[in-house]
């Protein structure tokens, strides 16, 4: 036996050996040479994973929520219009977090497993000047994925500020944010960029620092605000030390190693390795007869599965069952949804990952009673990754 599970909950993930390991190196100075090198060349590292060569990143201990919190807090000021374009429980979280920094916020909301279109979007637009817009890539609470090409070059259009929650995207959906025009992509560590959970990670335009220059009132949120950490971004890349709240030293250097993994892969790659787990699931869960919440698999997320249960079968017992069998899975978010089921699958997921999650999923359905053919999900799934695995 040996003794643990496979955690298959989007986030925290399954981690690599090396990132692991390097957590528990003895903790050092924050201003010892070897971590001001560590942090410095996770900063420049930042930029290529988020193909932003001229953004500012900013590494900060917090969550994902926290991320959020820095990217609002630094670009609205009191009575700002902003639009927030929800596709499930962290838009909404968003539009929340704002209004306590003044924003005036207008929110779009659309059918659960479906996207706000662009043409509503624009309609929004043109009917009121904003400053910002926020949208999330993929929400962890339904796993549909929008399209945030379309939607960054509406706020280049009106000259609205962007921001996307990357949180459950980065690292395992595409995003070129230079290219596309996306002021901020923020994210947490414990998802796609596979580090244990604690830093918040973000990385901003020009355009968005130059926002943040120009307020005219204080920044609500004083841990937050970049005034405060943009000098310490910038001597850590310049290879000197500096201080202001202590960084999470081992998670940094956590944050080294992964990185570099993740550019060792290529990053187009990883990309096409999560489609490739992704569509596979997505097989399996048809050939189980089971729906996933996206309406349609051109929105559904690359980095994990919202996936409704049968009709007969309880929540509780059936991911208890799964866990029996074990692999470690989610239960649903949404309060006013059918019951459903969440399996993460980003970061180092590997087709043996996969298989062994569907089969637990078999596994537990037969537990629980509901018919299907033996084997069918694993069938599917395999078609899929002999292929293009
Ligand atoms: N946004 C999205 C899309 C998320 O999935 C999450 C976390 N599941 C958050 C924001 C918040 O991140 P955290 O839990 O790290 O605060």
């Amino acid at each position: 036996m040996k003794g643990r599970k496979l955690l298959m909950i989007p986030g925290p993930i399954e981690f690599e050996p090396a990132v692991l390991s390097m957590m528990s190196k003895p903790t050092t100075s924050h201003v010892a040479p070897d971590f001001i090198e560590s942090f410095g060349s996770c900063i420049e590292m930042m930029r290529k994973v988020w193909q932003c060569p001229s953004g500012q990143p900013f590494i900060v201990g917090g969550t994902g929520t926290f991320a959020m919190d820095m990217a609002g807090s630094n670009l609205i000021e009191p009575g700002d219009n902003t639009l927030v374009i929800s596709s499930g429980f962290f838009g909404d979280r968003f539009s929340e977090l704002l209004k306590r920094y003044g924003a005036k916020v207008d929110l779009l909301t659309p059918e659960i497993g479906n996207v706000v279109t662009t043409e509503e979007i624009e309609n929004a637009l043109k009917q009121k000047k904003y400053k910002l817009l926020t949208f999330t890539h993929v929400d962890t609470s339904t796993s549909v994925k929008i399209n945030p090409q379309p939607i960054a070059a509406l706020g280049k259009k009106y000259d609205v500020l962007t921001i996307l929650d990357g949180v459950c995207s980065v690292a395992g959906e595409e995003i070129k944010q230079e290219e596309w025009g996306i002021d901020i992509v923020l994210t947490a560590s414990q998802k796609a960029v596979g580090v244990p959970p604690g830093l918040a990670l973000l990385v901003a335009s020009p355009k968005a620092m130059e926002a943040f220059k120009n307020r005219k009132t204080p920044v609500g949120n004083y841990y937050a605000d970049w005034g405060n950490w943009l000098s310490i971004m910038q001597a850590y890349e310049g290879r000197k030390p500096s201080y202001f709240g202590t960084p999470p030293v081992n998670l940094v250097f956590a944050l080294e190693v992964s990185l570099k993994i993740i550019l060792k892969e290529e990053i187009d790659k990883r990309f096409k390795r999560h489609n490739t787990i992704a569509s596979s699931f997505r097989a399996a869960m048809k050939a189980l007869n089971l729906k996933i919440i996206p309406a349609n698999d051109a929105i559904a997320a690359n980095t994990l599965s919202a996936v409704y249960l049968p009709k007969d079968v309880a929540g509780t017992d059936f991911i208890s069952a799964v866990s029996a069998a074990g692999v470690i899975i989610a239960g649903g978010l949404l309060k006013d949804s059918k019951p459903y089921f969440r399996v993460g699958h980003m970061g180092s997921v590997n087709q043996t990952d996969i298989l062994g999650t569907i089969g637990a999923i078999e596994t537990a359905l037969k537990k629980c009673k509901f018919p299907f053919t033996p084997n069918a999900g694993i069938d599917a799934a395999q078609q899929l990754l002999v292929v293009n695995y």
